[in-house]
């Protein structure tokens, strides 16, 4: 049995009375949190210890729960630098029909590696382009995913609307209805782990209104309440959506989804920056949660959610780096200012707070994973996804609150990651991959793509 003993750091426990703690220790028992409180762990704790980590100078939080994620995408970044959404995807569908195993592999290990030095202990992944041939590219990622250490959320996603019904991506990338459903049936069968402590859970989730027929949407739904399995899309991202939904289907696209009986507790949707009062009431009243996704929002100039009015009524707003394509950077903790800031720049500095900021990237992410009995709070007996934050150096000197420090403070890589008690990052360094090796493979697949970019 492992007993990991941590002494010395404050603890920022995001549990349900927002506990935070100056100078405290935790105890993991394998994969649990045995003891968390204040002073030095009780000698039997420490006696016991067969891993001791001094913590001090450091902040421990949950490990940070990232809910959109496009991991494929980390072979296409830098294209597109000035497009609006459907611009973009417009270029980009073209390159992403050729991606296989080796990118998949590739950039799923690059992209959670990224995650893991970010402090993010589970990642979710919405994957939604599959060529034919190129075999289970969900089984891929999730190798990719327990070789990098990462707890594992992937969502089988799917396009069946292409030009010729409609819909925004060539023909080329879309699938047939049939298809994808076997195929979603398949992935749950496969890799669903709907047991506590799961490693990783499979949702379902087609991708956006443009590029995704009505009936695949009701027939998802049914599927993956009969399997019991969460649901996820894209939503109310842009103005060309709202447009698109208006001309289509007569609704905005909120009303879209409710009328297809796609709101509630076991769904979450990425983005909803284009959301009215009434659709912000209708999002709590049914328990949705939502995908905030502010750095890629930016870089695409889509506008900015109105998170705190989300809070307001009570709805689940995780953050999510969304795909590497639209946000470059790919760390999860830099979500945490930029949601505060550009918050604050729309409404006020009252607008998100810090500590704010801090339970949105850990409980309310594992809400919107269905996983907040275990996952996103450091409480005796959850899960022991824990990030330490090393805030001795000179970027936080002098910041004496170190939730402010974190979420104010400049980017810097988590000094140890735990994930389920097993240590993915030690002393600022991934200790499941070599980093240079990361590279070196994304480099080779990001130019094997771009030699098909079209001219
Ligand atoms: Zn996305």
């Amino acid at each position: 049995m492992t007993v990991i003993v941590v002494e010395g750091c404050a603890i920022a426990t995001v549990d349900d009375a927002a506990t935070e703690i100056a100078d405290g220790h935790l105890v993991i028992d394998d994969d649990r949190l045995t003891a968390v409180g204040s002073g030095p762990a009780p000698a039997t704790d420490r006696e016991r210890a067969t891993h001791r980590m001094d913590g001090a100078g450091k902040l421990a939080t949950p490990g940070l729960v990232n809910c959109h994620h496009h991991l494929f995408q980390w072979a296409t970044r830098g294209y597109a630098q000035e497009a609006t959404l459907f611009e973009w995807l417009v270029a980009l569908y073209p390159v992403w029909q050729h991606i296989d195993g080796a990118v998949v592999d590739a950039t799923a290990r690059a992209g959670l590696a990224s995650l893991a030095r970010s402090g993010c202990t589970t990642s979710t992944d919405h994957h939604y382009i599959f060529p034919r041939q190129a075999g289970d590219l969900l089984a891929v990622e999730i190798d990719a995913a327990r070789a990098i250490g990462l707890r594992f959320h992937p969502c089988r996603g799917a396009m069946d609307l292409g030009v010729s019904g409609g819909g925004l991506p060539p023909d080329e990338v879309v699938e047939d209805r049939d298809a994808i459903l076997d195929a979603c049936a398949v992935a749950i069968d496969r890799h669903h782990d709907p047991e506590p402590g799961a490693r990783v859970r499979i949702a379902l989730a087609p991708t956006s209104p443009f590029s995704v027929t009505e009936e695949l949407m009701v027939e998802t739904a049914e599927l993956a309440r009969a399997r019991r399995v969460r649901l996820h899309t894209h939503l109310a991202e842009t103005d060309d959506e709202e447009r698109f939904c208006l001309e289509r289907f007569g609704v905005r696209p909120l009303q879209y989804l409710d009328n297809l009986g796609w709101l509630g507790d076991d769904v979450w949707l990425a983005h909803c920056v284009h959301l009215n009062d009434h659709e912000t009431a209708r999002m709590g009243a049914t328990g949705t949660g939502v995908a905030h996704c502010p750095t890629s929002n930016g870089r695409l100039g889509a506008g900015i959610a109105p998170v705190p009015a989300l809070l307001g009524a009570g709805v689940p707003v995780g953050l999510g780096v969304d795909g590497a394509a639209s946000n470059e950077c790919g760390e999860l903790v830099d979500e945490l200012r930029t949601a505060m800031v550009l918050a604050r720049a729309k409404a006020g500095p009252r607008a998100l707070t810090a500590r704010q900021a801090l339970t949105m990237a850990t409980r309310h992410g594992a809400r919107c994973l269905g996983r907040d009995d275990e996952l996103g709070h450091l409480s005796v007996g959850a899960l022991a996804d824990v990030a330490l934050w090393d805030l001795d150096e000179v970027g936080f000197a002098g910041i004496e609150d170190p939730v402010a420090a974190l979420v104010f403070g400049p980017t810097r890589p988590v000094d140890t990651l735990l994930v389920g008690g097993e240590i993915v990052v030690e002393d600022g360094e991934l200790r499941t991959a070599d980093p240079l090796t990361l590279a070196a493979d994304l480099r080779r697949e990001s130019a094997r793509l771009r030699r098909v970019m079209p001219r």
